[in-house]
Protein backbone atom coordinates (compact mmCIF):
# COMPACT_ATOMS: atom_id res chain seq x y z
CA UNK A 1 0.00 0.00 0.00
CA UNK A 2 1.02 3.57 -0.88
CA UNK A 3 2.20 5.70 2.18
CA UNK A 4 0.90 8.93 2.45
CA UNK A 5 1.49 11.86 5.05
CA UNK A 6 -2.12 13.51 6.12
CA UNK A 7 -2.84 16.65 7.81
CA UNK A 8 -5.15 16.76 10.15
CA UNK A 9 -6.68 20.19 11.11
CA UNK A 10 -8.46 20.45 14.19
CA UNK A 11 -7.21 16.82 15.67
CA UNK A 12 -8.22 16.80 19.19
CA UNK A 13 -12.13 17.88 18.44
CA UNK A 14 -15.08 15.76 18.41
CA UNK A 15 -14.59 14.44 14.65
CA UNK A 16 -10.76 15.47 14.14
CA UNK A 17 -9.88 12.88 17.01
CA UNK A 18 -11.86 10.20 15.50
CA UNK A 19 -10.60 10.64 12.49
CA UNK A 20 -6.94 10.33 13.37
CA UNK A 21 -7.69 7.04 15.89
CA UNK A 22 -8.41 5.38 12.27
CA UNK A 23 -5.98 6.34 10.26
CA UNK A 24 -3.53 5.47 12.99
CA UNK A 25 -4.61 1.89 12.12
CA UNK A 26 -2.75 1.69 9.19
CA UNK A 27 0.85 1.85 9.49
CA UNK A 28 0.86 3.47 6.08
CA UNK A 29 -0.20 6.77 7.26
CA UNK A 30 2.08 9.02 9.02
CA UNK A 31 -0.43 11.71 10.35
CA UNK A 32 0.14 15.13 11.60
CA UNK A 33 -2.39 17.11 13.74
CA UNK A 34 -2.15 21.14 14.20
CA UNK A 35 -4.88 22.14 16.54
CA UNK A 36 -5.08 25.66 18.12
CA UNK A 37 -6.20 23.17 21.82
CA UNK A 38 -9.49 25.38 21.98
CA UNK A 39 -12.59 24.74 24.92
CA UNK A 40 -13.60 21.87 22.59
CA UNK A 41 -10.63 19.83 22.20
CA UNK A 42 -8.89 16.86 24.49
CA UNK A 43 -5.76 15.78 24.30
CA UNK A 44 -6.81 12.62 25.79
CA UNK A 45 -8.86 11.76 22.77
CA UNK A 46 -5.52 10.41 21.03
CA UNK A 47 -2.85 8.01 21.94
CA UNK A 48 -0.05 10.61 21.42
CA UNK A 49 2.60 7.49 21.74
CA UNK A 50 1.81 6.01 18.32
CA UNK A 51 4.95 5.89 16.60
CA UNK A 52 2.78 7.45 12.90
CA UNK A 53 1.61 9.81 14.95
CA UNK A 54 2.71 14.11 15.73
CA UNK A 55 0.95 16.75 16.57
CA UNK A 56 1.85 20.42 16.59
CA UNK A 57 -0.21 23.11 19.01
CA UNK A 58 -0.89 26.00 16.64
CA UNK A 59 -3.38 28.40 15.09
CA UNK A 60 -4.55 27.14 10.74
CA UNK A 61 -4.51 31.03 10.32
CA UNK A 62 -0.37 31.33 11.61
CA UNK A 63 1.07 31.59 8.12
CA UNK A 64 4.86 30.85 9.81
CA UNK A 65 4.01 27.64 11.20
CA UNK A 66 1.80 26.40 8.21
CA UNK A 67 4.82 26.82 6.15
CA UNK A 68 7.16 24.92 8.38
CA UNK A 69 4.69 22.03 8.85
CA UNK A 70 4.20 22.08 4.65
CA UNK A 71 8.34 22.32 4.35
CA UNK A 72 9.08 19.35 7.00
CA UNK A 73 5.93 17.17 7.01
CA UNK A 74 5.08 17.37 3.14
CA UNK A 75 1.60 16.22 3.15
CA UNK A 76 -0.17 14.37 0.29
CA UNK A 77 -3.49 14.57 1.92
CA UNK A 78 -4.99 17.92 3.84
CA UNK A 79 -7.95 17.13 5.89
CA UNK A 80 -9.51 20.75 7.07
CA UNK A 81 -11.55 20.14 10.71
CA UNK A 82 -10.53 22.93 12.63
CA UNK A 83 -13.68 24.91 13.07
CA UNK A 84 -15.60 26.73 15.71
CA UNK A 85 -18.65 24.78 15.73
CA UNK A 86 -21.63 25.77 18.32
CA UNK A 87 -24.19 27.62 16.53
CA UNK A 88 -25.37 29.49 19.80
CA UNK A 89 -21.72 30.77 20.45
CA UNK A 90 -21.63 31.62 17.00
CA UNK A 91 -25.00 33.92 17.27
CA UNK A 92 -23.76 35.64 20.85
CA UNK A 93 -19.96 36.03 19.11
CA UNK A 94 -19.90 35.43 15.64
CA UNK A 95 -15.65 36.91 15.28
CA UNK A 96 -13.99 33.68 15.91
CA UNK A 97 -15.99 31.62 13.19
CA UNK A 98 -15.16 34.25 10.56
CA UNK A 99 -11.50 33.97 12.04
CA UNK A 100 -11.43 30.13 12.21
CA UNK A 101 -13.27 29.04 9.89
CA UNK A 102 -13.33 31.44 6.67
CA UNK A 103 -9.99 32.91 7.26
CA UNK A 104 -8.28 29.76 8.82
CA UNK A 105 -9.52 27.54 5.45
CA UNK A 106 -8.37 30.43 3.55
CA UNK A 107 -4.94 30.68 4.66
CA UNK A 108 -4.89 26.80 4.09
CA UNK A 109 -5.33 27.28 0.70
CA UNK A 110 -3.10 30.11 0.31
CA UNK A 111 -0.31 28.43 1.74
CA UNK A 112 -1.36 24.84 0.32
CA UNK A 113 -1.43 25.51 -2.91
CA UNK A 114 2.00 27.40 -2.69
CA UNK A 115 3.43 24.30 -1.65
CA UNK A 116 1.52 22.01 -4.14
CA UNK A 117 2.77 23.78 -7.06
CA UNK A 118 6.26 23.24 -6.10
CA UNK A 119 6.24 19.22 -5.14
CA UNK A 120 7.10 16.81 -7.85
CA UNK A 121 4.79 15.61 -10.30
CA UNK A 122 3.48 12.35 -8.76
CA UNK A 123 3.14 14.20 -5.27
CA UNK A 124 0.86 16.62 -7.00
CA UNK A 125 -1.13 14.57 -8.79
CA UNK A 126 -2.43 12.00 -6.06
CA UNK A 127 -2.40 15.09 -3.48
CA UNK A 128 -6.11 15.99 -2.16
CA UNK A 129 -7.51 18.91 0.31
CA UNK A 130 -10.47 17.67 1.44
CA UNK A 131 -12.79 20.37 3.45
CA UNK A 132 -15.00 18.93 5.97
CA UNK A 133 -18.21 21.00 6.09
CA UNK A 134 -21.61 20.77 7.26
CA UNK A 135 -25.54 19.77 6.07
CA UNK A 136 -26.38 23.16 7.76
CA UNK A 137 -24.76 25.28 5.39
CA UNK A 138 -27.84 24.33 2.77
CA UNK A 139 -30.18 25.64 5.45
CA UNK A 140 -33.42 24.28 5.97
CA UNK A 141 -36.02 21.95 4.86
CA UNK A 142 -39.81 21.61 5.61
CA UNK A 143 -41.52 18.23 6.93
CA UNK A 144 -41.96 17.08 2.95
CA UNK A 145 -38.68 18.41 0.97
CA UNK A 146 -36.54 15.82 -0.34
CA UNK A 147 -33.45 16.08 1.18
CA UNK A 148 -29.88 18.13 0.51
CA UNK A 149 -28.21 16.40 -2.01
CA UNK A 150 -24.97 17.91 -3.63
CA UNK A 151 -26.79 20.11 -6.39
CA UNK A 152 -28.68 21.62 -3.50
CA UNK A 153 -28.43 25.29 -3.19
CA UNK A 154 -26.82 26.94 -0.25
CA UNK A 155 -28.59 29.29 2.14
CA UNK A 156 -26.95 29.11 5.45
CA UNK A 157 -28.81 30.54 8.39
CA UNK A 158 -26.67 30.76 11.51
CA UNK A 159 -23.22 32.57 11.49
CA UNK A 160 -21.50 29.21 12.17
CA UNK A 161 -23.42 28.06 8.57
CA UNK A 162 -22.70 30.96 6.97
CA UNK A 163 -19.01 30.92 7.82
CA UNK A 164 -18.94 26.77 6.47
CA UNK A 165 -20.98 27.99 3.71
CA UNK A 166 -18.15 30.59 2.73
CA UNK A 167 -15.30 28.04 3.50
CA UNK A 168 -16.58 25.92 0.84
CA UNK A 169 -16.82 28.80 -2.14
CA UNK A 170 -13.40 29.30 -1.18
CA UNK A 171 -12.81 25.37 -1.67
CA UNK A 172 -14.48 25.60 -5.15
CA UNK A 173 -13.15 28.37 -6.17
CA UNK A 174 -9.46 26.98 -5.53
CA UNK A 175 -10.35 23.92 -7.80
CA UNK A 176 -12.10 26.15 -10.92
CA UNK A 177 -9.38 28.63 -10.72
CA UNK A 178 -6.44 27.46 -10.04
CA UNK A 179 -6.53 23.25 -10.50
CA UNK A 180 -5.96 22.84 -6.42
CA UNK A 181 -7.53 19.04 -5.78
CA UNK A 182 -10.15 19.59 -3.59
CA UNK A 183 -12.97 17.84 -2.83
CA UNK A 184 -15.75 19.14 -0.11
CA UNK A 185 -17.84 16.87 2.41
CA UNK A 186 -21.09 17.75 3.71
CA UNK A 187 -21.80 15.64 7.07
CA UNK A 188 -24.89 15.72 9.37
CA UNK A 189 -25.27 15.41 13.16
CA UNK A 190 -22.57 13.59 14.19
CA UNK A 191 -22.37 11.61 17.60
CA UNK A 192 -20.62 9.24 19.33
CA UNK A 193 -17.35 9.33 22.00
CA UNK A 194 -15.39 12.14 22.92
CA UNK A 195 -17.78 14.83 21.60
CA UNK A 196 -17.61 18.38 24.19
CA UNK A 197 -20.19 18.44 26.38
CA UNK A 198 -22.19 21.41 25.15
CA UNK A 199 -23.32 19.69 22.38
CA UNK A 200 -26.79 17.84 22.62
CA UNK A 201 -26.24 14.12 23.31
CA UNK A 202 -23.62 14.58 25.81
CA UNK A 203 -25.26 17.44 27.49
CA UNK A 204 -28.30 15.38 28.28
CA UNK A 205 -26.22 12.18 29.45
CA UNK A 206 -24.68 15.14 31.91
CA UNK A 207 -27.66 16.52 32.89
CA UNK A 208 -29.18 13.02 33.48
CA UNK A 209 -26.27 12.40 35.86
CA UNK A 210 -26.74 15.55 37.72
CA UNK A 211 -30.63 15.00 37.91
CA UNK A 212 -30.57 18.49 36.10
CA UNK A 213 -33.10 19.54 33.95
CA UNK A 214 -32.88 18.68 30.39
CA UNK A 215 -33.16 21.67 28.26
CA UNK A 216 -35.03 21.17 24.61
CA UNK A 217 -35.21 24.01 22.48
CA UNK A 218 -39.11 25.10 21.07
CA UNK A 219 -41.21 21.97 21.58
CA UNK A 220 -38.57 19.76 20.18
CA UNK A 221 -40.41 18.64 16.84
CA UNK A 222 -36.93 19.78 14.79
CA UNK A 223 -35.75 17.25 12.39
CA UNK A 224 -31.65 16.12 12.63
CA UNK A 225 -30.36 13.40 10.90
CA UNK A 226 -27.56 11.82 12.78
CA UNK A 227 -24.58 9.58 11.90
CA UNK A 228 -22.40 7.82 14.19
CA UNK A 229 -18.68 9.50 14.07
CA UNK A 230 -17.47 6.41 13.39
CA UNK A 231 -19.03 5.96 9.85
CA UNK A 232 -18.39 9.50 8.87
CA UNK A 233 -14.67 8.82 9.62
CA UNK A 234 -14.55 5.77 7.19
CA UNK A 235 -16.81 7.65 4.63
CA UNK A 236 -13.51 10.56 4.61
CA UNK A 237 -11.07 7.80 4.41
CA UNK A 238 -13.24 6.11 1.62
CA UNK A 239 -12.85 9.67 -0.18
CA UNK A 240 -9.74 10.57 0.20
CA UNK A 241 -9.07 7.50 -1.39
CA UNK A 242 -11.58 6.91 -4.14
CA UNK A 243 -13.42 10.51 -4.40
CA UNK A 244 -13.35 13.02 -7.29
CA UNK A 245 -11.03 15.93 -7.12
CA UNK A 246 -13.41 18.84 -7.82
CA UNK A 247 -16.41 17.01 -6.41
CA UNK A 248 -18.46 17.63 -3.54
CA UNK A 249 -19.86 14.21 -1.40
CA UNK A 250 -22.67 14.67 1.15
CA UNK A 251 -22.25 11.78 4.09
CA UNK A 252 -25.16 11.12 6.49
CA UNK A 253 -26.65 7.89 7.63
CA UNK A 254 -30.50 8.10 6.53
CA UNK A 255 -31.42 8.41 10.06
CA UNK A 256 -34.09 11.78 10.58
CA UNK A 257 -35.25 12.46 14.19
CA UNK A 258 -37.05 14.79 16.18
CA UNK A 259 -34.77 16.49 18.39
CA UNK A 260 -37.66 15.15 21.48
CA UNK A 261 -36.90 11.67 19.86
CA UNK A 262 -33.06 11.86 20.42
CA UNK A 263 -33.84 12.80 24.31
CA UNK A 264 -36.36 10.53 24.91
CA UNK A 265 -34.33 7.55 23.69
CA UNK A 266 -30.98 8.76 25.49
CA UNK A 267 -33.50 9.23 29.00
CA UNK A 268 -34.83 5.48 28.24
CA UNK A 269 -30.89 4.47 27.79
CA UNK A 270 -30.47 5.53 31.29
CA UNK A 271 -33.17 4.25 32.49
CA UNK A 272 -32.38 0.81 31.33
CA UNK A 273 -28.44 1.38 32.44
CA UNK A 274 -28.20 3.55 34.72
CA UNK A 275 -31.56 3.49 36.63
CA UNK A 276 -32.46 6.98 38.79
CA UNK A 277 -34.18 5.53 42.17
CA UNK A 278 -37.67 5.66 41.12
CA UNK A 279 -38.53 8.23 38.20
CA UNK A 280 -37.96 8.24 34.62
CA UNK A 281 -35.44 10.62 33.26
CA UNK A 282 -37.81 12.09 30.75
CA UNK A 283 -39.09 13.32 33.99
CA UNK A 284 -35.93 16.01 33.23
CA UNK A 285 -37.37 17.30 30.09
CA UNK A 286 -37.41 21.16 30.21
CA UNK A 287 -38.70 23.16 26.85
CA UNK A 288 -37.03 26.45 26.56
CA UNK A 289 -37.57 29.01 24.01
CA UNK A 290 -36.31 28.53 20.83
CA UNK A 291 -33.11 29.41 19.63
CA UNK A 292 -33.40 31.96 17.12
CA UNK A 293 -33.35 31.68 13.39
CA UNK A 294 -33.33 27.78 14.33
CA UNK A 295 -33.45 25.31 11.26
CA UNK A 296 -36.55 23.24 11.22
CA UNK A 297 -35.58 19.77 9.51
CA UNK A 298 -31.68 18.89 7.86
CA UNK A 299 -31.46 15.65 5.96
CA UNK A 300 -29.30 14.43 3.07
CA UNK A 301 -29.18 12.52 0.76
CA UNK A 302 -26.31 9.82 0.45
CA UNK A 303 -26.69 8.52 -2.90
CA UNK A 304 -23.49 9.97 -4.33
CA UNK A 305 -20.94 8.34 -1.16
CA UNK A 306 -22.74 4.87 -1.52
CA UNK A 307 -21.87 4.84 -5.00
CA UNK A 308 -18.18 4.75 -3.72
CA UNK A 309 -18.94 1.78 -1.46
CA UNK A 310 -19.14 3.41 1.51
CA UNK A 311 -22.58 2.49 3.81
CA UNK A 312 -22.76 3.01 7.33
CA UNK A 313 -22.38 0.29 10.01
CA UNK A 314 -24.46 1.79 13.00
CA UNK A 315 -28.16 1.51 13.37
CA UNK A 316 -29.13 4.35 15.67
CA UNK A 317 -30.51 2.24 17.96
CA UNK A 318 -26.97 0.23 18.71
CA UNK A 319 -25.40 3.35 17.87
CA UNK A 320 -27.02 5.59 20.82
CA UNK A 321 -27.24 3.06 23.33
CA UNK A 322 -23.45 2.49 22.92
CA UNK A 323 -22.73 6.08 22.83
CA UNK A 324 -24.74 6.33 26.14
CA UNK A 325 -22.49 3.62 27.87
CA UNK A 326 -19.20 5.01 26.68
CA UNK A 327 -20.32 8.45 28.35
CA UNK A 328 -21.14 6.67 31.49
CA UNK A 329 -17.52 4.82 31.44
CA UNK A 330 -15.88 8.07 30.90
CA UNK A 331 -17.55 10.54 33.02
CA UNK A 332 -14.43 12.04 34.40
CA UNK A 333 -14.29 13.70 30.53
CA UNK A 334 -18.13 14.50 30.73
CA UNK A 335 -17.96 16.23 33.67
CA UNK A 336 -14.65 17.83 33.87
CA UNK A 337 -14.41 21.06 32.00
CA UNK A 338 -16.45 23.80 32.61
CA UNK A 339 -19.01 25.07 30.75
CA UNK A 340 -20.83 22.26 29.82
CA UNK A 341 -24.15 24.52 29.13
CA UNK A 342 -23.59 26.95 27.07
CA UNK A 343 -25.61 30.18 28.49
CA UNK A 344 -24.12 33.11 27.36
CA UNK A 345 -26.63 36.25 26.15
CA UNK A 346 -27.51 35.67 22.44
CA UNK A 347 -27.56 38.58 19.90
CA UNK A 348 -30.94 38.45 19.05
CA UNK A 349 -31.99 38.92 22.39
CA UNK A 350 -30.45 42.61 21.92
P1 LIG B 1 -15.01 20.41 17.61
O1 LIG B 1 -15.48 21.74 18.08
O2 LIG B 1 -15.20 19.23 18.50
O3 LIG B 1 -13.46 20.49 17.28
C1 LIG B 1 -12.87 21.53 16.56
C2 LIG B 1 -11.36 21.46 16.75
O4 LIG B 1 -10.76 22.49 15.93
C3 LIG B 1 -10.92 21.71 18.20
O5 LIG B 1 -9.97 20.74 18.58
C4 LIG B 1 -10.28 23.11 18.14
O6 LIG B 1 -9.24 23.29 19.08
C5 LIG B 1 -9.77 23.17 16.70
N1 LIG B 1 -9.67 24.54 16.18
C6 LIG B 1 -10.63 25.49 16.16
N2 LIG B 1 -10.16 26.61 15.57
C7 LIG B 1 -8.89 26.35 15.19
C8 LIG B 1 -7.89 27.10 14.52
N3 LIG B 1 -8.11 28.35 14.14
N4 LIG B 1 -6.69 26.52 14.28
C9 LIG B 1 -6.45 25.24 14.70
N5 LIG B 1 -7.35 24.49 15.35
C10 LIG B 1 -8.56 25.03 15.59
O7 LIG B 1 -15.69 20.19 16.21
P2 LIG B 1 -16.14 18.83 15.48
O8 LIG B 1 -17.52 18.52 15.90
O9 LIG B 1 -15.07 17.83 15.62
O10 LIG B 1 -16.20 19.33 13.97
C11 LIG B 1 -15.10 19.16 13.07
C12 LIG B 1 -15.49 19.71 11.72
O11 LIG B 1 -16.64 19.02 11.23
C13 LIG B 1 -15.86 21.19 11.74
O12 LIG B 1 -15.32 21.79 10.60
C14 LIG B 1 -17.37 21.20 11.70
O13 LIG B 1 -17.85 22.37 11.07
C15 LIG B 1 -17.65 19.95 10.88
N6 LIG B 1 -18.96 19.34 11.16
C16 LIG B 1 -19.26 18.84 12.41
C17 LIG B 1 -20.49 18.23 12.63
C18 LIG B 1 -20.85 17.62 13.96
O14 LIG B 1 -21.95 17.08 14.10
N7 LIG B 1 -19.98 17.63 14.96
C19 LIG B 1 -21.43 18.16 11.60
C20 LIG B 1 -21.12 18.70 10.36
C21 LIG B 1 -19.87 19.26 10.14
Amino acid sequence: MVKKNILVTGGYGFIGSCLIRELLKNENFLVCNIDKLTYSSNKDSIDSSIGNYSFVKGDINNITLLKEIFLNFQPDIIFNLAAETHVDRSIDNPDAFIKSNINGTYSLLFEGYKYWKLIAEDKKRNFRFIQISTDEVYGSLNDKDNPFDEDSLYKPNSPYSASKASADHLVRSWFKTFSFPTIITNTSNNYGPWQFSEKLIPLVISKCLKNEKIPVYGDGSQIRDWIRVEDHVRGLINIMENGKIGEKYNIGANCELRNIEVVNDICQNMDKINPNSKNSFKELINFVDDRPGHDFRYAINNNKIKNLGWKPKYSWEAGISDTVKWYLNNKKFLLSKNGDEYSGERLGKL
